[in-house]
């Protein structure tokens, strides 16, 4: 399982969809309260719930671990963890999964610098007021520091999003097979 961390805007969704695209990955569905992005669907980008069903979840022990981010829940549940899988989480939630996963959790985590974030952000539409508030949030809380284990870390300063995807399947790879 391949256990996917960046910045708000660092390209790992993308990325991502690289690796389901091209390279035969499996996402994996996360859960989560906030409300949808355009162009993101139910149970494709995330599993989109309210708070009182993310609650309940909980209470029936359906997650791996969850964490709370920008005011908003997020969880994985046990149900979505897939073989050959991909998933994004916050490094919260990362630790919580390599402990569970332990060798069977590659761990790649994606820096971007904060000028090609802010770029990004306009570019994709979020409210200027938040954008100088999460920029800096996310530099603290997604420092390598902050993880139990990191595997690779990929700079993005627009590499082509094929390219970034290659050098982790790569490195999936060579891991499988030593
Ligand atoms: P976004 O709202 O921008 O899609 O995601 C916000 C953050 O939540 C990202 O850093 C993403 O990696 C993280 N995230 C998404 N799903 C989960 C999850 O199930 N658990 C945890 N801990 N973080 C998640």
């Amino acid at each position: 399982m391949i256990i996917l961390v960046g910045a708000s805007a660092s390209g790992k969704t993308e990325v991502a969809k690289q690796l389901v695209m091209n390279f035969g990955y499996k996402k994996c569905i996360t859960t989560t309260t906030r409300t949808p992005r355009q162009g993101e669907e139910d149970g494709v980008s995330y599993h989109f719930v309210s708070k009182e069903e993310f609650k309940k979840l909980k209470m029936d022990n359906a997650f791996v671990e969850s964490a709370t981010y920008q005011n908003e829940y997020y969880g994985t549940q046990k149900k979505d963890l897939i073989t050959k899988g991909i998933i994004i989480l916050e490094p919260n939630g990362a630790n919580a999964l390599i402990d569970y996963l332990k060798e069977k959790a590659l761990v790649v985590l994606i820096y971007s610098p904060k000028r090609l974030r802010k770029e990004r952000m306009i570019k994709r539409g979020d409210q200027l007021a938040k954008i100088k508030p999460r920029l800096k949030k996310d530099d603290r809380l997604f420092a390598k520091k902050n993880l139990t284990k990191v595997d690779l870390y990929l700079v993005n300063k627009n590499e082509p999003l094929e390219s970034l995807a290659a050098k982790i399947d790569n490195f999936y790879q060579e891991c499988k097979t030593s």
